[in-house]
């Protein structure tokens, strides 16, 4: 391979290990770049190497434990054959270059050829009292149970939607913590009606039923169909207030001291909208994807997506696409595909994936985020949390007809323009705008992407040298 060509990964997880192993097989030295300590991205996190605590595998990853460790054992093997990057941040993407931050200092990144494998984040709905000290989302939840081996409260109240709620339940409660209850804001009934398509995987529709059945044995509530009223305390979280139907009169309160409250996962895409991919919007994941072809090619020249930040899949169908998009890439600089044990053929993956987007399009039946939710939100509530925007404010932006397309409310009132950048309050100024001027919300546009996509330190001695210059080659890819 010509060194002007320079193969760039962004994320270690499953998509990103597969796609590096993939491109090593075939004699590609790619960088791997990721924001995390250690390899293994979300669902095969590991606890810090130097740790405070001491998990086995099994006990950190359940039933996924083999998997979890052929990963590790994988991304180990390739160590001397890429250049791995920990502990980096890439947090800008433009035509051959990433911006990257690491141990405080920037260092631009050229790229020929790049596999964005940035996974996915936490589906977030507010609701009244969100804001309060003890609320987390799921995966944080988990995150602070994996990497720091300890629970977000001594009572804790599980809430929202999706596989991770039973998930998350099951992994508090085996670890020890106190789970006062879950609470499932999709009523059963969708849950059978999408049984036929969940079947398709059975292993792992086998594994949700017993996550269930282990938490109704071990005497922990569960309440499905129900609406979330507010989170309530004075400095802290105190209880929890739903009911059991929408439309019910009578609430219930549940005494906590800690809530982790999600609404399923979300593509972390920003990197492919700031590489000027072609975006669509998608139904079943509700919102906008970048457009790929089946090898999860980009509309951009060079640029493929896989895994979770393609199209919210799971950690099975995001090692096929890591390993797919590697394939596609390989074809385009015209090198031969991988052969061997484990070096699946491209049509062979993309059956399996196939096979796989039948399962996901019955979790999403099963666990669809509360419809209309917004119309329940008071004119008080805080909907971007880093503007300290609430929800008045933005009904009476568009209701005074000031905005009706999404960035221009993010011009109007700073909702999204904040440290998350719209990552956590996105998808609920989006749901108040197509609820506000009764649109579908594809029709109320996209949140664009600026950099930086993450929080970075802001000071300029760190971005005094070491900014490499992009290759003329891999300009011209
Ligand atoms: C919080 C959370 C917990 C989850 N827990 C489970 C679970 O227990 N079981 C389960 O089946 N599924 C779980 N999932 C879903 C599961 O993680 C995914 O299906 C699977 O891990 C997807 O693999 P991936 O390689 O696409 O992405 P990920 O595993 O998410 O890996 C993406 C990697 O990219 C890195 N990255 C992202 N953006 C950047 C950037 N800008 N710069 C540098 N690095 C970056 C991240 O640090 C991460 O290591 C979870 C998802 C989330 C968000």
């Amino acid at each position: 391979m010509s060194d002007a060509r320079q193969v760039v990964i962004v994320g270690a997880g499953p998509a990103g290990v597969r796609a590096a192993q993939t491109l090593v097989a075939a004699g590609v030295r790619p960088v791997v770049i990721d924001e995390n300590a250690r390899w293994g991205g979300q669902i095969y996190r590991q606890p810090p190497a130097n740790g405070g605590f001491e998990r086995s595998k099994r006990v950190l990853y359940g039933f996924e434990a083999q998997k979890a460790d052929a990963l590790h054992t994988t991304m180990a093997a390739l160590l001397t054959h890429i250049d791995y990057r920990p502990d980096t941040l890439a947090w800008a993407c433009e035509a051959g270059r990433l911006d990257t931050l690491a141990a405080g200092r920037e260092i631009s990144v050229p790229f020929s050829h790049l596999i964005i494998a940035s996974g996915a984040t936490d589906r977030v709905l507010p609701l009244p009292g969100w804001t309060l000290p003890g609320v987390f989302t799921l995966g944080a939840a988990q995150v602070a149970l994996k990497a720091q081996g300890c629970a977000i409260g001594r009572q804790v109240v599980l809430a929202g939607t999706g596989p991770l709620l039973y998930l998350v339940a099951y992994q508090y409660a085996k670890a020890g913590a106190r789970v006062a209850a879950v609470l499932d804001t999709s009523p059963f009934f969708r849950q059978v009606v999408a049984a036929p398509k969940l079947a398709r995987i059975p292993s792992t529709f086998a594994k949700g039923l017993y996550y269930v059945g282990w938490l109704k044995a071990h005497g922990i509530r569960i309440e499905r169909g129900v609406t979330l009223v507010a989170i309530q305390g004075e400095q802290n979280v105190e209880s929890i207030e739903w009911r059991a139907s929408v439309g019910s009169s009578t609430s219930e309160t549940i005494r906590c001291d800690a809530v982790g409250v999600g609404f399923g996962l979300k593509p972390e895409t920003q990197l492919a909208d700031l590489a000027g991919c072609r975006f669509r919007f998608d139904a079943l994941n509700r919102c906008w994807l970048p457009e790929l072809d089946s090898g999860g090619r980009s509309s951009v020249r060079g640029i493929y997506v896989a895994g979770d930040g393609a199209c919210i899949a799971g950690a099975d169908a995001a090692e096929l696409a890591g390993r797919r998009a590697a394939l596609a890439l390989l074809d385009d600089l015209g090198i031969r595909n991988p052969r061997g044990p484990g070096m699946p053929a491209a049509a062979s993956l993309e059956r399996e994936l196939q096979r796989i987007a039948v399962f996901r399009a019955g979790i999403e039946t099963a666990f669809a985020p509360p419809a209309h939710c917004d119309a329940q939100w008071p004119d008080d509530m805080t909907v971007c949390r880093c503007e300290e925007i609430d929800a008045g404010t933005l009904r009476r932006c568009i209701r005074d007809g000031e905005a009706n397309e999404i960035n221009r409310l993010k011009a109007f009132t700073r909702v999204g323009m904040g440290r998350c950048q719209g990552r956590m309050c996105g998808e609920a100024a989006l749901q108040l705008l197509a609820h506000e001027t009764g649109r579908p919300l594809e029709a109320v546009g996209r949140l664009r992407s600026q950099p930086p996509i993450k929080p970075i330190p802001l000071s300029p001695a760190l971005y005094a040298d070491d900014v490499a210059e992009v290759p003329e080659e891999a300009r011209d890819e």
